[in-house]
């Protein structure tokens, strides 16, 4: 794995260049001749200050709500990257986060001329937080502007997309990482520990549920994203079930709830309630909604029980089990990530949110609309 250039790296290659005295341009004769040289070839390179040394460049595409309450905010707590562009169509945004967040002209970007990123060695992840159809347009874009890349759930709305998003990072050689910021939470990693390692004994039946109320914007626009809340809250249920077991479902069966507004959700699904089966018989019963707040996962095994309430929000995770309540920090789940990816990246290992893992969700989904549509049970 190529690993691109660090801020550390940039750093030293600018002061060579600025700070050489006549070395580097000795066929140039005034300071000034050498100092256009050098600007000339230095201006797609941002000095990094002293706190963010050796860290990688994180830019954000899409300042959105995830952006600005939890990406931005999680960048400032980071230890392995920071926050060093943007990518927005707004200049009232892009005045405002240059100045939040002291982040230079050349690092900010429009869509139009996003692609000239490939020559700002300043930035090495890109990290797409924009609505779910246009993920996979961007994760290509990236990574062919030779960014690794970090893209939200969902990955895509097909299988076929994201096969495209994976096959253009492999071409670029750079690494697809997928915002699933629960594989960093104490509590879910303990649900994890506790069905893989079958502490209770073997896990029989799980139960996920996560909902919420008035969604609306591009989230009810099929044609942004994908589906209704199966695809933006429901993805958590796919992901919890298939971490706490280890294991692929098998089949699915799926029922969408009435609608109490149809004039509302015209098309997309308001609720799902959906099954999966698992190997050894284990059934996963799951909802999803977007009228009713919904947040649990619940593990029942031979032996005992382990349950979160609520188990996915940013913060205010509780769980307890059959032995006693689960005792677990808070932790800010999206530094926790960010920093994980950009250590993968440094030290050349996989990333345990891969885009390999976001593909199969969005099989899963595909799978369910599919019970969802034809009331039949799907095969994976
Ligand atoms: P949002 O609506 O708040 O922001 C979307 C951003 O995309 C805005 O900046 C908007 O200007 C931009 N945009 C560009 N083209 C657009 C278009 N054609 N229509 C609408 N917006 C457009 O959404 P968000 O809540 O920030 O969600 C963005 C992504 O992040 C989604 O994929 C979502 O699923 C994901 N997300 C993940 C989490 C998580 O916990 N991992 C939480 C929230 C959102």
């Amino acid at each position: 794995m190529k690993i691109s250039a660090s801020p550390r790296e940039n750093v030293s290659w600018s002061r060579e260049v600025f700070c050489c005295h006549g070395r580097c341009f000795p066929w140039l004769k005034t300071k000034a001749q050498r100092l256009h040289v050098s600007n000339e070839k230095n201006k797609n390179i941002t000095m990094v200050s002293e706190k963010n040394r050796g860290k990688l460049g994180i830019a954000l595409v899409g300042l959105g709500a995830y952006s600005e309450n939890q990406l931005a905010p999680a960048l400032l707590q980071t230890k392995h990257c920071y926050l060093a562009g943007i990518v927005t169509r707004s200049s009232e945004k892009a005045a405002r986060w240059k100045r939040e967040y002291d982040i230079p002209d050349e690092n900010i970007y429009d869509y139009d001329n996003f692609d000239s990123i490939r020559d700002n060695r300043s930035i090495d992840i890109v990290y797409i937080v924009l609505p779910n159809a246009m993920h996979e347009e961007y994760v290509v874009r990236a990574a062919q502007a030779g960014k690794h890349v970090i893209c939200e759930k969902p990955m895509a709305l097909t299988v076929e997309q994201c096969d495209r998003m994976i096959a253009a990072c492999k071409e670029a050689r750079k690494m697809l990482s997928i915002g699933y910021r629960l594989h960093f939470e104490p509590h879910n990693l303990e649900m994890m520990r506790i069905g893989r390692e079958e502490v209770c004994g073997k896990v029989v039946r799980i139960k996920a549920e996560h909902g919420m109320s008035d969604t609306q914007g591009w989230r009810i626009d099929k044609a942004l994203a994908g589906g209704g809340p199966l695809m933006d809250v429901g993805i958590y249920c796919v992901q919890a079930c298939r971490y706490v077991t280890g294991l692929e479902p098998i089949a699915v069966e799926a029922t969408e709830t009435p609608k109490t507004k149809p004039e509302k959700f015209r098309d997309v699904e308001e609720g799902l309630n959906w099954t999966m089966e698992f190997p050894g018989g284990i059934i996963a019963e799951c909802r999803t909604s977007y009228s009713e707040k919904q947040n649990l996962l619940r593990i029942e095994a031979e032996n005992g029980w382990a349950e979160l309430s609520p188990a996915f929000p940013y913060s205010g995770i509780k769980g307890k089990t059959s032995g006693g309540d689960l005792k677990f920090p808070q932790v800010n789940q999206q530094a926790l990530q960010m920093d994980d990816f950009a250590l993968a990246i440094k030290t050349s290992r996989p990333t345990p949110v891969s885009g390999e893992m976001g593909r199969q969700d969005v099989k899963i989904l595909q799978a369910i609309y599919r019970a969802m549509e034809t009331g039949q049970r799907v095969e994976i």
